[in-house]
């Protein structure tokens, strides 16, 4: 239930930021699935604590002109949103597709600041990137886009400041070419971007981080309710960094991945993908060709088709946002699904989670389960900072522990429910920083 203030807060911003679809959805989904009545004292609302939380500290737009191969120039826009500092440096990644735009970002940054929160580690929440479509452009057209938008972007961020990372089509390649960029200007060797080659600075285990995390939450999620992953079918969406690394530690970890999938459509098998067939898809860089992955091995392939039709214990949707509708839902539902675990942000609309939590299906959200990426990310951040290295193995014990430090603390509320102990969490601490350091 909204308190007064709360409606009066949701009401005014909705006013301000009308069609701002995505950022609106994520500011009602805190405020709704959070205990936001325990934070309700006369501080929080007489600082205006509330509104304070939910606004960017500022949005950064600026264009992005390039050249491309034919000689053409071309013209992007750019973004980053630094949404708050208040318990850490900003940090949050940049992600380059014809469907980014500023409420997208804002929402992004928003979710990012309350899952850099959650992790209880030191680490504020920005996210920025670009409507640039890298598909169909060469290396040198990427690499010439990735060095434009930096000139930009160099001034706004720092080791201190704020430190982006990669996010959809930005990996190591993309990384690697925004760090040359900013080394050249400011003639500096920071950590100043995270995700970076392990050659020059990079975390050994940060391409894998997101999609392991995601697994070694589903796992200490089940041992709580006295289940484990072995031989639990599991639904995934998107063939990216996340989806492909989920479903190489979930096979690891005993459990049967049945789908993938992308734009085009899902790839399906009921034995369940092996690791082999993991690997193979991991060595094809930049989104591996599904269909024709599937004819080869003779897998079945459902074109325009999402995975959300298969019955399965266990959906992992690692795509993007919204892919996940009311009506997925339920039909993941009637085929019996037990646990939800979004890998991307925000992949369940309102709908589907609404659909989830009136039907007792476990729903955790993204801004818990795939925190892992970004926790790792801060290891990078520390290894720069003192010019040390980490083992694999190490960072990957270290993710474990986060993930299920994470984990419990969305069960720290005693509520037993993920979305709601995840929020007031984060709250918690973000409120909490909030009025220790005044107005
Ligand atoms: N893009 C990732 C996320 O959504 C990682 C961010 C980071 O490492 O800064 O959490």
């Amino acid at each position: 239930m909204r308190s007064k203030y709360a409606k009066q807060v949701v009401e005014k911003l909705k006013h301000n930021y009308e069609g701002e679809q995505e950022y609106l959805q994520a500011i009602e989904e805190l405020v709704d699935y959070s205990q936001l009545e325990r934070s309700l004292n006369e501080r929080f609302v007489g600082d205006n604590v509330l509104e304070r939380l939910l606004l960017p500290d500022r949005v950064i737009s600026f264009k992005v002109p390039w050249v491309d191969d034919d000689g053409n120039v071309q013209v992007n826009q750019g973004w980053r949103v630094q949404h708050s500092n208040l318990i850490g440096p900003y940090k949050g990644g940049l992600r380059f597709h014809p469907t980014v735009t500023e409420s997208v970002l804002k929402f992004l940054a928003l979710e990012q600041t309350f899952k850099n929160a959650l992790t209880g580690l030191s680490i504020g929440g920005a996210k920025g990137g670009s409507n640039f479509d890298p598909k169909g452009k060469s290396e040198r057209e990427i690499m010439r886009f990735c060095q434009a938008f930096m000139d930009e972007l160099f001034r706004h961020i720092g080791p201190n400041t704020d430190v982006p990372a990669g996010d959809i089509n930005v990996g190591t390649r993309e990384i690697g070419f925004l760090f040359g960029r900013f080394r050249r200007l400011q003639n500096q060797f920071t950590g100043v971007i995270t995700g970076k080659d392990t050659e020059f600075g990079g975390s050994p285990a940060r391409i894998e981080s997101t999609g392991y995390g995601v697994l070694f939450f589903a796992e200490r999620a089940l041992q709580t309710q006295g289940s484990s992953l072995q031989d639990k079918t599991i639904c995934i969406s998107g063939a990216g960094n996340v989806a492909l690394h989920a479903a190489q530690k979930a096979i690891a970890l005993g459990a049967k991945v049945l789908t993938l999938s992308n734009s085009k459509g899902c790839l399906h098998t009921d034995k369940g993908l092996n690791e082999s067939q993991l690997e193979q898809l991991l060595q094809a860089q930049h989104s591996p060709n599904l269909e024709a992955f599937a004819n080869e091995h003779n897998l079945n392939w459902q074109q325009d088709k999402k995975p959300w039709q298969i019955a399965c214990d266990i959906a992992i949707p690692c795509a993007t946002q919204n892919e996940l509708t009311g009506d997925d839902a339920i039909q993941l539902i009637e085929n019996k699904v037990q646990w939800i675990f979004e890998g991307a942000n925000m992949p369940c609309d309102a709908e589907a989670i609404k659909c989830f939590r009136e039907s007792r299906v476990t729903f955790a959200p993204a801004k818990a389960v795939n925190a892992g990426g970004v926790a790792v990310s801060l290891f990078e951040m520390g290894q720069n900072a003192s010019f040390s290295s980490h083992s694999f193995e190490e960072l990957e014990q270290r993710l474990k522990e986060t993930m299920y430090e994470i984990h419990d603390n969305c069960l720290s509320d005693g509520s037993n429910d993920y979305l709601q102990g995840a929020n007031s969490f984060a709250f918690n601490r973000l409120v909490q920083a909030r009025i220790l350091q005044g107005i």
